[in-house]
């Protein structure tokens, strides 16, 4: 038998195990605090799924007890197909009784294997990681590698890669969700805006429309609205990725962006919203909220809506239910509107399947999960399907692909935009903003 399953079976019938001090034992000892009740099982999607110990948080949890004790080593097979197969969606932290800080560790653990990478991880890392670090942070280069994207989706390149390979896999994922970027607008000169906006790094490439939407939905309700230019990727993916300086570097740009004001910044994706609420510093983190928290607080019965009945199915993605926790303020800001009907649906097993990048490196769980949701989003026949997360929004999209005739799915700014009645009433409201 391999010696790694060995030690990972040994680990996982007596997950107490010999108590010992690896090298990595500060950075994992919150993985002590798990009590192996099982209680988070049933919330977990790869469980679910897999039926597999190592597959479960519990499973996960006893494999990092194994490297903090020095009883794996980060090179592992075992350890890193478990690791990397968690989806991230933290659905077990929130279930669990003793505290678990599932996701904080889940990272460390993945900054830890990140620093010794396998042979494919590790040319890939040689030869991509300069590229991915700028892109992050350059919009120019997005922008161009967002052109290229849109031109093979134009010549048809998906068609003669295989599914298999990972580059085939994202070329037609993502091909229904590619937009054209729109221009940047130019922000109110010597003036402190009444709202800042977090757009996130995928501007070039789906969610530019989005972006545009808010602003008009904003000016229109008579807010003086900023794009700050130095903005830069929020650090989730580095985050997650097992690249916590890099995540941190981020951060620390973006706060240069964003000047110390006590202007509130509406980040428009919920993933963002949830690493900036997670790791940024205290001052930026207080400024941040979403779009609809920010609505949320606005007089909105005040402006003119439109009326027509219309049905939304409202997804609530992993990083609003499990970290920002605003599932309750979203569906009411939505129920407030005149003539819409809401219905909120958790995805059946807890995560849609786009987890980040895993959409792309898992697809198998990514699309057996994502069709579920699709499915529960729409089993009540709504007129449009609204979700508050790109990475979801472009998986559910590829996979509507297979369902003619299925609804639209809008992020909020866009669907709150479509409703606000072109004319705006003369006699407008003053002014509420929040804090
Ligand atoms: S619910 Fe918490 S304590 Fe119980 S097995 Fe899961 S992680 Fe461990
Ligand atoms: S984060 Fe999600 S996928 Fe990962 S162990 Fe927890 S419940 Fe399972």
């Amino acid at each position: 038998m391999h010696p790694d399953t060995t030690s990972a079976a040994a680990i996982f019938r007596n997950p107490a195990g010999t108590k010992g001090k690896g090298r990595y034992a500060a950075d994992l000892e919150d993985a002590d605090r798990c009590v192996h009740c099982g209680m988070c099982l049933p919330q977990c999607p790869t469980y679910v799924l897999q039926r597999v110990e190592g597959d479960s948080p519990r499973g996960r949890l006893t494999l990092m007890q194994g490297l903090a004790q020095g009883q794996l080593q980060p090179d592992s097979p075992t350890l890193r197909r478990h690791i990397q197969g968690c989806l991230g969606c933290r659905s077990c932290e929130v279930v669990c009784p003793a505290r678990v800080p599932f996701g904080a560790l889940m990272d460390r653990t993945r900054a830890i294997l990140a620093e010794r990478p396998g042979g494919s991880s590790r040319v890939r890392e040689h030869l991509f990681g300069p590229i991915r670090n700028l892109a992050l942070r350059r919009r120019s280069l997005r922008r161009t590698g967002a052109l290229a994207a849109r031109m093979a989706r134009a010549l048809g390149l998906r068609h003669l890669l295989p599914r298999s390979t990972r580059l085939g896999r994202m070329l037609r994922h993502t091909a229904p969700a590619l937009v054209a970027a729109p221009e940047r607008p130019t922000g109110n000169a010597g003036r402190t805006p009444d709202v800042r906006l977090f757009t996130g790094c995928m501007d070039a490439f789906f969610t530019g429309p989005d972006a545009a939407a808010a602003i008009d939905l904003l000016q229109r309700l008579g807010l003086d609205v900023d794009l700050p230019a130095g903005q830069v990727c929020c650090g989730a993916l580095d985050q997650h990725l097992g690249r916590p300086a890099e995540a941190t570097a981020l951060l620390q740009e973006n706060a240069r962006a964003f000047p110390a004001a006590d202007t509130p910044i509406v980040a428009l994706d919920s993933g963002c919203e949830a690493q900036l609420c997670e790791h940024a510093d205290a001052d930026f983190r207080a400024r941040v909220t979403s779009l609809t928290g920010f609505l949320s607080q606005l007089p909105l019965e005040d402006f003119a809506w439109r009326e027509e009945p219309i049905r939304i199915a409202l997804h609530l993605p992993c990083t609003l239910r499990n970290v920002t926790r605003e599932t309750d303020a979203i569906t009411r800001l939505f129920r407030r509107l005149p003539g819409v009907e809401v219905m909120a649906a958790v995805p059946p097993n807890n995560c849609c399947g786009a987890a980040g990048t895993a959409m792309l490196t898992q697809p198998e769980i990514a699309d057996t999960l994502g069709r579920e949701t699709l499915d529960a989003l729409q089993v009540h026949r709504p007129d449009v399907i609204v979700s508050p997360n790109v990475g979801c929004s472009v998986h559910l999209r590829a996979l509507q692909q297979d369902s003619p005739g299925a609804p639209r799915l809008l992020s909020p700014a866009r669907f709150l935009c479509e409703r606000l009645a072109p004319a705006v009433p003369q006699q407008g409201p003053d002014r509420r903003l929040p804090g």
